[in-house]
């Protein structure tokens, strides 16, 4: 049978690392084995649901190249369906759920609970009180069905429980952790149906993998403790359990749960920082998963066909940003200078360096600035902290280094000699600036830093940076006299 996995995430606000990392996995098993990848929407709980979270999820998906075969799709500004195993999207399949929670109460598996909230919250504070995990006490697990009848006729709410056998051992294979047991004795009489007719995600997911011929599980370890409530519903309902894999927690590198608290979690974040898709796929695929050998950096194609579920870890992983950058900085560096510029210029436009129509202006001139600092850059927004240089009419030295260096005995006689020097030359571009630089040394004995290091600041306001001449060359003799003249003129 073929391999059919699905990523099936709840729309409740933006797409978290976490839940990359999962429909990663899910795609790279699918493509490993020749099988088919799902996207399934659930939405049963309505509270939760956030306008434009599926648009925004299918967005990062396809930005980072993590495309499904089945399953929910835009295509044209709109929400479809592609695949023969739809609805795709739980609110729309409530007949099929109403359809197997018929059968679980005619075998008597699943039983009407009229408890209300009050009597709920009760229980629970007398069993915590009672050093008791809390759970549903069974109150309605014994009605009869006259009773049931009775109730339902005068319109008193309710909702449909999972009857679990007292003390029963429940254990599965799972693909990670090995052999996992739990006593039924430990678990919640589920509530499977809701008092607003909506199945809960416990109820819908087993229907919803059953009927979607799902294979194999991958999601978060946070759903360990659910799954043998799942398990025990494949049981009563006679259907085959699907493979189970827990991903193992990603932790900040505090060694808590990543949270926003943090830093960064939302794919979303790191797209608007400008980070390339290539790299976050390829950093997120190690946290949790590692090769037979150390290679670090991964293209797609190669993850699909190095990664299995044998090599995934039971233990955390550590989301640790550094890391990222540094692999992202790497696929910066392997880049397109091209791709580099298209992907800079929104940033560039946004700090108010250039306008729309600048930006195709001087394409050209762009793309040799980009190219300046494409070492330096961990990712993309970071180039509008460098090029501000390019875009202002004078410079300030920006710290006490820079001033200091400024301050020299030599600084008046340098500055005279350089500001003639390019006055005297029509072409100013690196190897003019070489050529000076030379003849500076010679005829007035300045050299090393203390003639570079005043002129970078003359020039950039800054004491450390990119290759000086290249800059120079880039920002042009017009710029460049300028700013030299302000510098004899208000700063020495
Ligand atoms: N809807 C669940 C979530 O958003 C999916 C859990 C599962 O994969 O079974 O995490």
């Amino acid at each position: 049978m073929s391999v059919r996995v699905r990523f099936a995430p709840s729309p409740t606000g933006s797409v978290h690392i976490g839940s990359l990392r999962t429909a990663l996995y899910n795609y790279l098993l699918a493509k490993k084995q020749g099988g088919q990848y799902v996207l399934r929407i659930e939405d049963t709980d309505q509270t939760r649901f956030v306008e434009g979270a599926i648009e925004g999820m299918l967005r990062a998906m396809e930005w980072a190249g993590v495309i499904h075969d089945e399953g929910v799709v835009v295509t044209e500004g709109q929400l479809k369906e592609e695949g023969e195993y739809g609805p795709y999207v739980q609110s729309q399949r409530l007949d099929l759920y109403k359809e197997y929670i018929k059968n679980l109460l005619d075998s008597g598996d699943a039983y009407h609970c009229f408890c209300s909230k009050e009597r709920l919250d009760e229980v629970r504070e007398n069993q915590k009180t009672a050093g008791q995990t809390p759970k549903y006490d069974g109150f309605c697990k014994s009605l009869t069905k006259e009773a049931v009848e009775k109730k339902m006729a005068a319109g008193e709410p309710y909702v449909i429980r999972l009857k679990l056998p007292e003390n029963k051992e429940i254990g599965f294979d799972d693909a990670v952790r090995g052999k996992v047991t739990f006593n039924t004795a430990e678990v919640d009489d589920q509530v499977l149906i809701k008092s607003d007719g909506f199945p809960t995600y416990h109820f819908a997911v087993v229907v919803d993998d059953y009927l979607m011929k799902i294979t194999h599980v991958i999601r978060g370890e946070e759903w360990l403790t659910s799954t043998p409530k799942h398990v025990y519903l494949y049981e009563v309902l006679g259907w085959e359990a699907p493979k189970f894999v827990h991903l193992p927690n990603i932790l900040n590198t505090d060694k808590k749960k990543l949270s926003k608290r943090q830093g960064d979690v939302a794919v979303e974040d790191f797209m608007k920082k400008g980070y390339l898709p290539e790299a976050l796929v390829n950093y997120i695929a190690l946290i949790g998963w590692s090769p037979e050998d150390n290679q670090e950096i991964f293209s797609i194609k190669e993850l699909e066909d190095k990664f299995s579920l044998d090599r995934v870890s039971k233990s955390s992983g550590v989301f640790d940003v550094n890391k990222l950058n540094w692999i992202n900085s790497h696929y910066i560096k392997e880049s397109d200078i091209k791709r580099l510029t298209d992907l800079a210029i929104p940033y560039l436009i946004e700090a108010n360096y250039i306008t729309e129509e600048e930006a195709e202006e001087k394409y050209n001139w762009l793309q040799e600035m980009v190219a300046i600092f494409q070492e330096k850059i961990s990712y993309m927004s970071e180039i509008k902290d460098h090029v501000d240089i390019f875009f202002k009419d004078q410079v300030e030295p920006q710290d006490q280094e820079a001033q200091g260096i400024l301050k020299e005995e030599h600084i008046p006689q340098l500055m005279e000699v350089f500001h003639q020097k390019l006055i005297d030359s029509e072409v100013v571009d690196k190897d003019t600036i070489k050529r000076i630089f030379k003849e500076i040394q010679k005829e007035n004995g300045i050299k090393g830093p203390k003639l570079f290091k005043p002129i970078r600041v003359a020039v950039t306001g800054k004491s450390h940076g990119a290759d000086l001449p290249l800059i120079i060359e880039v920002l042009g003799r017009q710029k460049l006299l300028s700013r030299i003249e302000y510098l004899k003129g208000n700063l020495i």
